[in-house]
């Protein structure tokens, strides 16, 4: 556990260095070993991802009990869920990242305007429905949006990512803000052609061997 919070920290920092997280905006979990005794640690709420040691991370668990000194992040409810319904997720990145949260503004799905969009987990990435920050509303329209995906926006807020592990959930993070800068950027232009349905499927073929073994 002493190394998977270490491991949270390094990779919470990372999103503040990047510009992902800025200020006390964003929040991230790792799901706990089995047999550790709790389900998932989880950053705090309203303090800022580049300051935290490791007393200030909670340990959660799925009933919503918490260990540790700090009051969980708002969001604990989203994570929480996320891990309860989506065995692939092993670490969560939740950001307000600027063209992610422009675009979750606009409540739009981003389409398969780039091949990218595939590595999600399908021919778009969903924006979810609107609810209040931190509450079970907000948790339900996520999970809507990000079935069957690895992340979606969330309206008028921002994005989140389902990682296999941290390292996974910030590259995952990057890589969709750097679509939402990508499909801004070419809408300013005008309609970017889309791929075909069969372009797509072309696309998650190649990326089942896609990377190192
Ligand atoms: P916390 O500081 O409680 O994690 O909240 C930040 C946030 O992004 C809420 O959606
Ligand atoms: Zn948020």
């Amino acid at each position: 556990m002493v190394e998977l919070t270490v491991k949270l920290i390094e990779i919470a920092r990372a999103t503040a260095a990047a510009g992902l997280s800025r200020g006390t905006a964003g929040n991230l979990s790792v799901r706990a070993p089995e047999g550790s005794g709790s389900d998932f640690l989880i950053t705090p709420s309203g303090m800022a991802c580049d300051t935290l040691t490791p007393e200030d991370i909670c340990t959660v668990h799925f009933d919503g009990s918490c260990e540790g000194v700090r009051k969980p992040s708002s969001e604990w409810r989203v994570h929480r869920d996320l891990y309860a319904t989506r065995p692939d997720a092993g670490a969560i990145v939740h950001a307000h990242p600027p063209f992610a949260t422009s675009l979750s503004c606009l409540r739009r799905d981003i389409p398969p305007f780039h091949y990218m969009v595939a590595r999600f987990g399908g021919h778009n990435i969903r924006c979810s429905d609107y609810a209040t920050f931190g509450t079970q509303a907000l948790s339900y329209a996520v999970l809507r949006a990000i079935e069957k995906r690895r992340g979606c926006l969330m309206a008028n807020h921002g994005m989140i990512v389902a990682g296999q592990d941290l390292r996974h959930a910030f590259d995952l993070a990057i890589e969709l803000e750097a679509l939402c800068e990508q499909y801004w950027r070419a809408c300013q232009l005008g309609p970017p052609v889309l791929l075909e349905p069969e372009e797509m499927a072309a696309v998650s073929d190649r990326f089942a061997g896609y990377g190192q073994p």
